[in-house]
């Protein structure tokens, strides 16, 4: 498969598969309890437009659970939630937004695209897709994904690093000697605030209010992926090429806000 040229992107495929075979026995035992409909009416009064390629689907399928899909996930909890969904998830309301998430994410890995998804949206869609599988006690899924994300996020082999020049970045003198930057708790008198990410061979430096730092993955990892903010592109640059011990790449994130 062509698609093994993009790790990234068959990374987040193979967690939404799994995702996909969890959650579906799972939202169908829910609707099960739908008081006075059957399971097909249940599902298809929620999808809309889609309805119909539910029923054609599970004509041919003959089972409910393998005729939705990712795509319906979110329109079925949402549309039962009050009902049902609220008890499930101890009325959090986050997970109607994890699951629209995930039916975004589904969507970019269905794509045919030119080049690998970026890592850093991987990452924080699959431990959304983690998450979730917590939250619906598939604790073993929920490990699967996890393993996946790791793998995805250790730092790829070393090349030929010794023989390479570094490609830095319009920084003239050395930089300065290293110290950690201080963790700016007083108040910043600037609205600009830089934040590193990075996967220990590579760096970005993310310019906030940053859209990746916001909405990196929920749950904790190793501290070693986000450091900041820092208030000085300078200390973030120093933090970007310490983190990757001098030998990666440090690049400027795009699409930050
Ligand atoms: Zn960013």
């Amino acid at each position: 498969m062509t698609e093994s040229l993009y790790p990234n992107k068959q990374a987040l495929h193979d967690a939404l598969d799994i995702f996909r075979y969890a959650m579906r026995p799972f939202i169908v035992r829910c609707l099960n309890r739908v008081k006075g409909k059957n399971i097909e009416e249940a599902i298809k009064g929620k999808l809309g437009g889609r309805g119909k390629y539910f029923s054609d689907d599970l004509r041919r399928t003959g089972s409910a659970e393998e005729s939705i899909d990712i795509n319906d996930f979110p329109k079925l909890v949402d549309g039962y939630w009050n009902d049902i969904f609220s008890q499930e998830f101890w009325n959090d309301e986050i997970v109607k937004n994890m699951l629209w998430m995930i039916r975004d994410a589904r969507n970019k890995a269905a794509h045919p695209s030119q080049s690998d998804l970026d890592i850093e949206d991987v990452r924080s869609r699959v431990t959304v897709i983690a998450d979730l599988l917590g939250r619906i006690n598939e604790s073993d899924s929920k490990q699967a994904v996890e393993r996946i994300r790791d793998r995805l996020s250790s730092p790829p082999p070393l090349r030929d690093t010794t023989t390479r020049p570094l490609t830095r970045f319009t920084e003239p003198a050395s930089r300065p000697p290293q110290q950690d930057p201080p963790v700016p708790s007083a108040p910043s008198p600037s609205r600009e605030k830089f934040y590193v990410y990075t996967d220990g061979s590579n760096s970005k430096i993310h310019k906030g209010p940053c859209y990746h730092y916001e909405n990196r993955k929920p749950d904790p990892l190793p501290d070693n992926w986000w450091h900041g903010p820092y208030s000085s592109e300078a200390e973030a640059e120093a933090k970007a090429w310490d983190a990757t011990q001098n030998r990666g790449r440090v690049t400027f994130a795009e699409r930050c806000r």
